[in-house]
């Protein structure tokens, strides 16, 4: 089972993926052929410990059978309806995203989390030509350097990563950048004119990067004062990423528009926009559309994600373990090790030196799977059923990594 399903070796489907696909992703090391729980294994049946699970999307690890079912069972039922009909599965998952935040929001489903922003962005366009803000009569848009919010061009739009933006630019939508955790700056750039803000709780592709205590729910005050619509991108944080089902609930801020991705289907692409109060009533029918949003298969995935996470407790999972990982590393005072950042499974492991594709490669050997998210930056977000004994094993192990990369 562990194998390629057609026999090719490793180095094979490297070669054939060079040439086969664009460039964009340049090629990676590793071709995956399957998984449990935490394990992953290569086409030539080498074993992985996996510590970001698909960029924190793998939330149930990998093979897990609740997931299995429910998407074995909805695709043996109907596996696409579109939305000229109404399908159970995802009437079932607005509820359920409803319940988890306090019995409200309106939703909208789709295939991504960027098109969950394109979603928040036409709501905030419509909120602010409804309001007659800024000269252009929709106001203009606020983000954070070294933000990141997608790669279709609203998206990419608002996000602040020079090296993703710039050779795409120039941008339809007026948007202004503030460096990211500096409330002031914030207070300054948002008027009357602005429509919306767009902020991640914590900078994900940023390298992890949480802002000052009290930030967000300045933010939350500087929009309430402006009356700009505060937009949460929680695509990568949420789902029981930090300990709790949203990151936003440790500030206790809520946002007006908040949007949710990478974790929610377990591995399924699903998205999702909720609008709270009047941000839920913005569009009117026709506004907004997707072929694919609310697919019954991914909402079955998503909905097996959020019960199992209740049923195994895996929001304390992510907690306790994500504790025991950052203290662990935190303690190891190697030389290379700067310092560790984030909450619960959503760690950011700051270098002394700009290396951390030397680490990544060396933990690689030494079967972990870790991602180089900056260049002075490791990113960890393993599987929320990863166990302390997993954990454990990547602090073992992370001693003779960082010596390695320092050596390589
Ligand atoms: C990954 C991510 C996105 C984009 O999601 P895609 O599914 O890749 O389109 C947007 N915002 C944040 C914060 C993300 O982490």
């Amino acid at each position: 089972m562990n194998r390629s399903q057609t026999g090719a070796s490793s180095q094979e489907l490297l070669a054939r993926y060079q040439a086969a696909f664009m460039p964009n992703y340049g090629v990676p090391p590793v071709a995956l052929v399957a998984g449990q729980g935490c394990l992953a294994w290569d086409a030539d049946g080498r074993q992985y410990l996996d510590f970001i699970a698909g960029i924190a999307v793998s939330s149930l690890g990998h093979a897990h059978e609740a997931l299995a079912e429910a998407v074995g069972e909805q695709v043996h039922s109907i596996v696409h309806t579109s939305n000229l009909f109404i399908n159970e599965q995802e009437v079932l998952l607005a509820e359920e995203l409803r319940r988890l935040l306090g019995g409200q929001g309106r939703v909208f489903l789709s295939n991504s989390g960027t098109e969950a922003n394109e979603c928040a962005l036409k709501l905030a366009i419509k909120y602010g030509k409804s309001r007659g803000r800024g000269r252009g009569g929709r106001g203009y848009f606020v983000a954070a350097e070294n933000g990141f919010h997608g790669r279709s061009m609203g998206a990419l739009s608002l996000t602040g990563k020079q090296s993703i933006r710039e050779p795409f630019g120039p941008f339809a939508l007026d948007v202004r950048f503030v460096p990211y955790g500096d409330a002031q700056a914030l207070a300054e750039a948002v008027t009357g004119e602005c429509a919306a803000v767009f902020l991640e709780p914590t900078l994900g592709e940023g390298g992890v990067v949480p802002p000052p205590d009290g930030y967000l729910a300045a933010a939350r005050q500087i929009c309430d004062d402006t009356g700009a619509l505060f937009v949460m991108d929680e695509i990568q944080s949420a789902i029981g990423r930090t300990g709790t089902w949203f990151a936003h609930q440790h500030d206790g801020v809520r946002p007006d528009i908040l949007t949710l991705a990478k974790g929610l289907g377990g591995g399924l692409p699903i998205g999702a926009c909720v609008g709270f109060g009047p941000a839920g009533e913005l569009f009117a029918k026709g506004d907004h559309g997707s072929t694919f949003g609310g697919n019954p298969v991914a909402c079955a995935a998503a909905l097996a994600v959020l019960h199992t996470i209740e049923k195994e407790g895996l929001l304390g999972n992510a907690a306790e373990v994500g504790a025991l990982l950052k203290d662990g590393l935190a303690a190891l005072g190697h030389p290379l090790l700067a310092g560790v950042r984030g909450r619960g499974l959503w760690l950011g492991v700051v270098l002394a030196e700009p290396v951390a594709a030397r680490v990544e490669a060396a933990a690689r050997d030494a079967g972990f799977l870790v991602n180089a998210v900056q260049p002075n930056v490791i990113r960890l977000a393993p599987p929320l059923v990863v166990t302390a004994g997993q954990a454990g094993a990547l602090v073992d192990a992370f001693p003779s990594i960082l010596d390695a990369a320092k050596e390589g």
